[in-house]
């Protein structure tokens, strides 16, 4: 096994769409087993492949109930209101409350190409809705108000990173507490 360096927000492979996978093969296996070991190294409950500069529809979580991989993965349904306080590996430091739906059913495929069904609500949902995101080639802040918007604009500002927080504007609440998601 082996690490990846993660990619940070203004790299260009974050805001493109990835790719579907055609064969699961042992390449997208070892993939997944070097996303794990990425992800466990930060840590962080999920990560997604072009995260890691791999344009590739799969993702790999793990929120508390040991490492799953996800192929080709689909949300086909979505449930629900919940506020979380988000973060993302790939835009260190900035966590803000965001609103998305709670509960989620997600389909995919796991590494022997066998069908998947996964219902997750709370963290999981989350986490899900987050990677889900990353392979459509959205980052989080992109989900955020106008105020958010702002802070997040100054605070990567001053982190000399440089990039686009656009997106229509949303919901959100004030609250504190939350873990980090990828
Ligand atoms: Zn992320």
């Amino acid at each position: 096994m082996a690490t990846y360096t993660i990619r940070k927000i203004g790299d260009p492979v974050l805001n493109r769409p990835t790719e579907e996978i055609t064969d699961i093969d042992g390449r997208i296996a070892k993939l997944a087993d070097d996303m794990l070991e990425t992800m466990y190294d930060e840590p962080g409950v999920g990560l997604a492949a072009n995260q890691v500069g791999i344009s590739k529809r799969l993702f790999v979580y793990d929120v508390g109930y040991g490492p799953v991989t996800v192929v080709n993965p689909r949300i086909v349904e979505s449930d629900g209101e919940w506020v979380y306080e988000e973060g993302c590996l790939s835009i260190p430091g900035l966590l803000f409350e965001l609103v998305r739906p709670n509960a989620v059913h997600l389909v995919g495929y796991d590494l022997d190409g066998n069908e998947i069904s996964i219902e997750a609500d709370e963290l999981e949902g989350r986490a899900l809705q987050h990677e889900m995101d990353h392979l459509e080639g959205t980052l989080f802040i992109e989900r955020l108000d106008d105020d958010q918007r702002k802070a997040a604009k100054k605070a990567l500002r001053e982190m000399n990173l440089s990039a686009t927080v656009e997106a229509e504007p949303r919901r959100s609440t004030a609250s504190a507490g939350g873990l980090r998601l990828p």
